[in-house]
């Protein structure tokens, strides 16, 4: 089939789930129900029509108001969606979708990149990773898992790789976490890393892990010089943004930075 046409189903898929997990970053730590809420106005509590639920499109056409009490809609809620479905089609752009194979781990992947958003913006808001999305992570990578396994390499090595990978960062992160009770690292934190790294294999956690600490570097000063609000580190967001980096491009910058300053 036309690559444009699947790329534009995939993008789709992707904002109308980005549009269902902007009710999950709200409604998971309050604990209420992710399915049955009819979604309203944070304001005037108005439930909305079909046509103000349309991802994206929705919050241009109505120029980012309510339509009845015409309070700002947060500009969160596009970009999330916009975000997602970009996500989606990079993920499907790279692992492809010739083979079941193929098609089942770009799913699993999109899955994964879905689960970084709705954690990176429940841990910006509330400093809390919540732990069932650290077991969805873990069970979409036994799926990853099981599906490189029985459809690329039937290999023992392939498996090992992902169970070292569960520990190699979390492990570490973990006597961090003991060692310092808890003040230096959260505990979402080290099972995010152990999830994660099941997913990736070990190879690709330690260069999540990495990336996360230099982005968190970086971006952290910045936030707090700008808002000096929220002087604690959120760290999900960065070492999310560093797994979902090492999802799309971690053999191509291991092999790159192999060849660079290792194979000289
Ligand atoms: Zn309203």
């Amino acid at each position: 089939m036309n690559g444009i046409i699947i790329y534009a189903i995939v993008f789709l898929y992707g904002i109308v789930i980005g549009s269902f997990l902007n009710v999950c970053i709200y409604r998971i730590p309050e604990g209420t129900s992710v399915v049955t809420e009819r979604s309203h106005c944070m304001k005037c509590n108005r439930q909305l029509k079909w046509f103000e639920l349309i991802p994206v499109f929705s919050y241009l056409f109505l120029g980012g108001r309510c339509r009845t009490c015409k309070t700002r809609i947060s500009i969160q809620y596009p970009m999330i969606e916009a975000l997602n479905g970009i996500l989606y089609v990079l993920v499907f752009y790279l692992y492809g979708w010739n083979s079941f194979g193929e098609i089942f781990l770009s799913i699993a992947y999109c899955l994964i990149m879905s689960a970084l958003i709705v954690l990176s913006v429940i841990d910006l808001r509330t400093n809390i990773i919540p732990f069932g999305i650290n077991i969805f992570i873990l069970v979409i990578g036994l799926v990853i898992v099981l599906v490189k396994y029985f459809y690329f390499e039937k290999s023992m090595k392939l498996v090992l790789e992902h169970i070292i990978g569960f520990f190699a960062i979390s492990f570490l992160l973990f006597l961090l976490f003991y060692l310092s009770r808890g003040r230096a690292i959260g505990g979402g934190d080290v099972k995010l890393m152990a999830a994660a790294g099941f997913v990736l294999g070990w190879q690709n956690v330690l260069l999540a892990f990495f990336l996360g600490c230099i982005l968190a570097s970086i971006i952290h000063p910045i936030r707090m010089k700008l808002s000096n609000a929220n002087s604690v580190l959120a760290f999900g967001p960065y070492l999310s943004a560093g797994i979902a980096i090492a999802i799309l491009y971690g053999q191509n910058l291991i092999h790159w930075y192999i060849d660079t300053f290792i194979l000289i």
